[in-house]
């Protein structure tokens, strides 16, 4: 029998979670992810999903998914290296490298595990990773689990950056590797590629960049952030479960030899299972899509624009920015639940955000436009926000 003290304990900290109004709860979606998507036989507006492309419910991925594992099975029932790689996993490895001007490409269960496998092979003791303060909970994962040392900067601040580099070469690093999110996700800024690539080329230094919230809709043809920048990344960290089709699995993109030693040392590649045949598959279809879509491209970034335009012009405050990830900004936590329940009832489904995922005095709604989204779709959005902003008062 589980020693109840500790079951108490664990029942207090719930409880503590649910007392500072922090305890999240999950909706169940019956069907598929989409522009709309049923909870408790209502439709609602869902404009809270990483779906940007509107590919997680297309027909065409599905379709993908069941013909490779009529061809290739359901499952590998081991890691890559024993019995678990296909034909399908190095066609997508390929296909990623060739998407984001790398050399190669190695696949992860998640782009978690990518961040988290990342740092430990490539440096060791002596060298540095300088890393933005607001990176993914991956990448500072990655970062603990690897032994060089650590600095950080202040986000998006580009002169404490400078200072950080000078600080870990006055420090004695080998190689120091500038981390850092392409897309900040809880506010929609981009990362100053231009300036990391400037002091990185200036100091001799590496750049790594998560670009999860990017690959397949930034830049030209989608090819993200670096591009959207006109640089080069010396490593890419990315994601399949976001614009790429929204499944899982994530994977680095890199130079051949930094991809030949994640084979033989990264943990999470080593100690854990291939991706399904039927997710590889389907990336495969999903990477066809992509690359030719500017058109769904085209209608994220105008949807993106009106969204924005409509929430300003309705008094909302906004932060600036061209992503696709549209912030509320309410100040107050339990506002912003308020707001979120008087959207709920109006059919609209989104995520409120506060402390301790952002700091405090810092909630908000956070809205992602996607290309599944109709004119009819934000239009009635907009009178949903107004409506429900002036019933909590968040607007006048
Ligand atoms: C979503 C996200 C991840 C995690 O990706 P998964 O493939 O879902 O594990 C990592 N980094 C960033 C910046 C993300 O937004």
């Amino acid at each position: 029998m589980t020693d109840s003290r500790f079951l108490t304990h664990m029942k207090e900290t719930l409880a503590g979670i649910e007392a500072e109004g922090l305890m999240k709860r999950e909706r169940l979606i019956e069907g598929a992810q989409g522009a709309h998507v049923t909870i408790g036989g209502r439709r609602m507006l869902n404009l809270c999903a990483n779906n940007y492309l509107g590919l997680a419910g297309d027909p065409r991925l599905t379709a993908a998914a069941k013909a490779a594992m009529d061809s290739h099975g359901y499952g590998m029932a081991s890691v890559r290296f024993i019995c678990g790689t296909q034909d399908l996993h190095r066609q997508l490895e390929a296909r990623l490298a060739d998407f984001l001007g790398m050399e190669d490409a190695i696949l992860f269960a998640a782009c978690f595990d990518a961040n988290g496998g990342l740092f430990e092979p490539l440096l060791g003791e002596n060298d540095a990773i300088v890393s933005d303060s607001l990176n993914h909970a991956s990448i500072i994962d990655g970062v603990r689990l690897c032994k060089a040392k650590r600095y950080r900067f202040a986000n998006g601040d580009m002169a404490d950056l400078e200072v950080q580099v000078l600080t870990a070469i006055r420090d004695g690093a080998r190689f120091v590797m500038i981390a850092t999110d392409g897309v900040f996700s809880m506010d929609g800024y981009l990362a100053d590629l231009r300036e990391i690539r400037r002091i990185a080329d200036q100091y001799n230094c590496l750049v790594m960049v998560d670009d999860c919230h990017a690959t397949g809709f930034m830049g030209p043809q989608g090819r993200g952030t670096p591009a959207h920048a006109g640089v080069k990344a010396d490593v890419i960290t990315g994601t399949l479960g976001k614009a790429l089709g929204g499944a899982l699995g994530g994977y680095i993109a890199g130079p051949q030899p930094v991809i030949d030693l994640l084979r033989q040392r990264a943990r999470p590649y080593l100690f854990s299972n291939a991706l399904p045949p039927a997710v590889v598959g389907a990336a495969l279809a999903a990477l066809d899509i992509v690359e030719a879509a500017d058109d769904l491209r085209a209608r994220l970034f105008h949807n993106a624009a009106y969204w924005r335009d409509g929430l300003q012009a309705a008094g909302f405050r906004l932060l600036p920015g061209e992503h696709p990830i549209i912030p509320v900004m309410l100040g107050d936590a339990p506002l912003a639940q308020r707001f979120a329940q008087a959207l709920d009832a109006r059919g609209v489904m989104v995520s409120a955000f506060f402390f301790p995922v952002v700091p405090k005095g810092a909630a908000r709604i956070r809205t992602q436009m996607n290309a599944a989204l109709t004119q009819e779709d934000l239009d009635f959005a907009l009178t949903a926000f107004e409506a429900a902003g002036r019933e909590v008062g968040a607007i006048r």
